[in-house]
């Protein structure tokens, strides 16, 4: 069997954004299949349950070399029961890195065999985050640099 290279982009995605789909698309070219997994500890003070971000994300991304799903428990051992060669996280600022390289050292020491890949976010969406998101949602303001319009549309019944 030919070796495949997997990776596995993890994170809340509640909702996905701009930043994010930037993040899909650049880590797309640099595996064969990208697992895009929301986090299911994830469920507290959420927007959108589980099911309802995987929903958004299908919506958003087209199907090629990408499969969505959810894990629970350590992220390292989804990894290694996936196979996954690296995890890719997006670096906005500082903090991110700060935030991030405690738990890629970690990561590492629990599955030696899966590197994490950073990308550096992209100038246009470095100040976009899911919260920041939230937070303009929850006072009617216009999200249409932050995300796409059906997330925002989504998004807005929710607030309705
Ligand atoms: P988490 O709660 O795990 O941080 P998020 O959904 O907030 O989950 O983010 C998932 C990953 O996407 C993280 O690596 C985060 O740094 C990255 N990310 C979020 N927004 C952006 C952005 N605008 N540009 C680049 N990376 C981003």
């Amino acid at each position: 069997m030919e070796f495949m290279q997997i990776g596995i982009y993890p994170g809340s995605f509640d909702p996905l954004t701009y930043g994010h789909l930037d993040i899909i698309n650049r880590g797309k070219k640099v595996c064969d299949l990208l697992i895009i997994a929301v986090a299911k500890n994830s469920e507290k003070n959420c927007l959108f349950s589980v099911n309802e971000r995987i929903n958004i994300i299908q919506d958003c991304c087209d199907d090629e070399g990408i499969e969505i799903t959810t894990f629970d428990g350590l992220l390292a051992d989804y990894c290694m029961e996936r196979n996954v060669s690296f995890i890719l996280r997006g670096i906005r600022s500082v903090s991110d890195f700060e935030y991030e390289n405690p738990i890629a050292v970690v990561n590492r020491k629990l599955a030696p065999e899966v590197e994490t890949l950073f990308l550096m976010a992209d100038a246009g969406a470095a100040f976009v985050s899911s919260r920041i998101v939230r937070e303009i949602a929850s006072y009617g303001g216009d999200l249409s640099s932050l995300v796409p319009p059906r997330v925002a549309e989504k998004i807005q019944r929710r607030f309705s």
